[in-house]
C-alpha cells in the first residue's frame, strides 16, 4: 500500500504571498517521484486540524492578514503541540512563523496573540529588511548545509535563551539583522523569514522534511531515492550569487 504523507496547510486563503504555494508543488512532486502519495487538506478560520497529520504548513502574509487569522492561531496551540508530539513536521515561513512564536506587535503597535508552539517574540521596527539571504544550516549532526532564499520583513524576531535558530546567516539579515541567527527549529517544526518560494532552490530542506514527515508513519526517516537536482541546484547557485553580491538592504 503506498503511504500517504497528510498535510495539513493553515490558512491557505489568508497565509499565501510569495508564492509559498511552490513550496506544496516541491514536496508533492517529490513526494510522489519517490512513490508517496501527498494528501493537501486546506484548514481555515474555525476548522480543526486533519487527525493523523504528518506535516503542518503555514505560509506568509501582511500585517493586515496576520491580524485575520491571529486569534484563530493563539487558540490552536495545544492543537498544533499535540500534532508535534505527535511526530508531524512543521514549516512555517515569514508571517506565519511569527504567529507561531507568542505574539507579534505590527507597526501601528497592535498586539497580535500568537499560538506560543516556538520560544521567540517579534516586534515590527521602522524599517523593512529586504533582500536574498544564504544561511548555514546543520539539520542532521555534522551536515552543514547552505539554505538561501528571499527576506521582506517588518518584524524583528527574538528567540528565547535556548531556543535553537534553524541557521546563522551568512548574507542577509534573518530574524532581526542582529543576532546572526535566522529562523527557529524545535525538534521536526521549523519557523523561517525565508521565501522565495523557499524549497525549489533548497531540495535537501524540502526532503528533510519529507522524511520527517513520513517518519511519523514509518518509525524513522527512509531512505529518500536521489532525484536529478541540476535545475535546483542552479537556482540554488543564483540565489546564493545574488545574496553575496547584493546582500539585503533597508529599505
Ligand atoms: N508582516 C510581517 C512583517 O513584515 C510578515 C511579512 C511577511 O510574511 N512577509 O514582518
Amino acid at each position: 500500500m503506498t503511504t500517504r504523507i497528510r498535510l495539513c496547510h493553515l490558512y491557505p486563503d489568508q497565509l499565501n504571498i510569495y508564492a509559498d504555494r511552490g513550496n506544496i508543488a516541491v514536496l508533492r512532486r517529490r513526494a510522489e517521484r519517490r512513490g508517496y502519495e501527498l494528501e493537501w487538506i486546506g484548514i481555515g478560520v474555525g476548522e480543526a486540524l486533519a487527525p493523523d497529520c504528518d506535516l503542518i504548513y503555514l505560509g506568509g502574509g501582511q500585517d493586515r492578514e496576520q491580524a485575520l487569522i491571529a486569534p484563530d492561531l493563539a487558540r490552536r496551540s495545544d492543537e498544533i503541540s499535540s500534532a508535534l508530539e505527535d511526530g508531524a513536521a512543521l514549516l512555517a515561513v515569514c508571517g506565519g512563523y511569527q504567529l507561531l512564536g507568542r505574539g507579534y506587535r505590527d507597526r501601528s503597535g497592535v498586539e497580535m496573540p500568537g499560538a506560543g508552539v516556538l520560544p521567540l517574540e517579534t516586534v515590527a521596527g521602522d524599517r523593512r529588511m529586504i533582500g536574498d539571504v544564504s544561511i548555514d544550516c546543520e539539520l542532521d549532526p555534522g551536515e552543514m548545509l547552505t539554505v538561501v532564499g528571499f527576506e521582506n520583513h517588518g518584524g524583528r524576531t527574538l528567540l528565547d535563551p535556548g531556543a535553537i535558530p534553524l541557521g546563522r546567516v551568512v548574507h542577509g539579515f534573518g530574524n532581526n539583522g542582529e543576532s546572526g541567527f535566522e529562523g527557529c527549529r524545535l525538534g521536526k517544526a521549523i519557523g523561517t523569514y525565508l521565501h522565495g518560494p523557499l524549497l525549489p532552490r533548497n531540495p535537501w530542506l524540502a526532503d528533510w522534511l519529507l522524511g520527517q514527515a513520513l517518519a511519523r508513519q514509518l518509525g524513522e526517516p527512509p531512505e529518500l531515492e536521489a532525484l536529478d537536482d541540476e535545475l535546483e541546484y542552479e537556482a540554488h547557485a543564483v540565489a546564493l550569487r545574488r545574496a553575496r553580491v547584493r546582500g539585503g538592504k533597508f529599505r
